[in-house]
């Protein structure tokens, strides 16, 4: 069966959301954006909020997200979606506003920007995908990167003495007073994959509902800048990322429990 009979086929047997456009593809091979930006697009069309739905789209690999989440979408300078998305909700109150960002994009120079959101609660969800690397520049070191994590920028590995340490976002995120929902997932078999989609949805929820600010952390790959293919980066990810960014839920209120998913 050749590539376009498997398309079809998984087409017909899994469905295809109207929340995601047919674009090809720029991402490499086994990036997970792709499986994420499925995820977003199926929580769209489940919770029947794709026409009321703005997306903020990051600086960095998921720049072209509004390429393939089939929503209204802006583009914030980098780091600054959380302001950008609070700016949107505040004055379209009705509309559902989401931010897309990567650990470059929000852990580092947007750093500020997700933490005063979330302790604001503004009324914005947050998909942040941490892959411990900048992807879109070539491999430079994020606050993400791990302890010994090898970078175009850390050639050696990363000292912490000298560069400090990673930073654990959501359970930073999680400490702040207007944070509802905040989770860590691992979209990198099946059964984090699934998990991931069903917190994905919470935090949907949790701003259809009034509640406050949700996050989801996505732990991902970036095999081109980890230097492996698409499986021995699943892989690496699973032992090396999820040791020290354990799968959680930080953060959920009773409100947020109360809805059930
Ligand atoms: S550079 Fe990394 S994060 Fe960017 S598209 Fe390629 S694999 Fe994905």
């Amino acid at each position: 069966m050749g590539e376009t009979g498997v398309a079809e086929t998984m087409e017909r047997v899994y469905g295809y959301p109207a929340s995601l456009t047919r674009a090809n593809t720029h991402y490499c091979p086994g990036c997970v954006h792709g499986i994420v930006h499925r995820l977003v697009a199926e929580v769209l069309d489940e919770l029947e909020i794709r026409e009321r739905a703005i997306g903020v789209a990051p600086v960095g690999c998921a720049v072209l997200a509004y390429n393939y989440i089939n929503t209204d979408f802006v583009e914030a300078a980098h780091g600054r979606a959380p302001a950008m998305a609070t700016g949107l909700k505040r004055v379209n109150p009705d509309k559902v506003v989401f931010t897309y960002q990567g650990d470059g994009d929000l852990a580092a120079i947007g750093t500020a920007e997700i933490i005063h959101a979330a302790n604001r609660g503004e009324l914005i969800t947050t998909v942040f995908i941490n892959n411990a690397i900048y992807g879109m520049t070539g491999g430079q070191m994020a606050p993400t990167t791990l302890q010994g994590m090898v970078t175009t920028s850390t050639p050696t590995g990363r000292d912490c003495l000298l560069a400090g340490y990673p930073m654990r976002m959501s359970e930073i995120l999680a400490q702040t007073a207007g944070a509802v929902y905040v989770a860590r997932e691992a979209a990198l078999d099946v059964a984090g994959i699934r998990r991931t989609k069903r917190a994905i949805k919470r935090a949907f929820l949790a701003q259809v509902h009034g509640l406050g600010f949700a996050c989801v952390e996505v732990l991902a790959t970036c095999p081109t800048n980890w230097n492996m293919d698409p499986w021995a980066a699943m892989q690496w990810a699973k032992e090396n990322l999820g040791a020290f960014y354990p799968v959680e839920t930080f953060r959920m209120t009773e409100e947020v429990r109360g809805l059930g998913v």
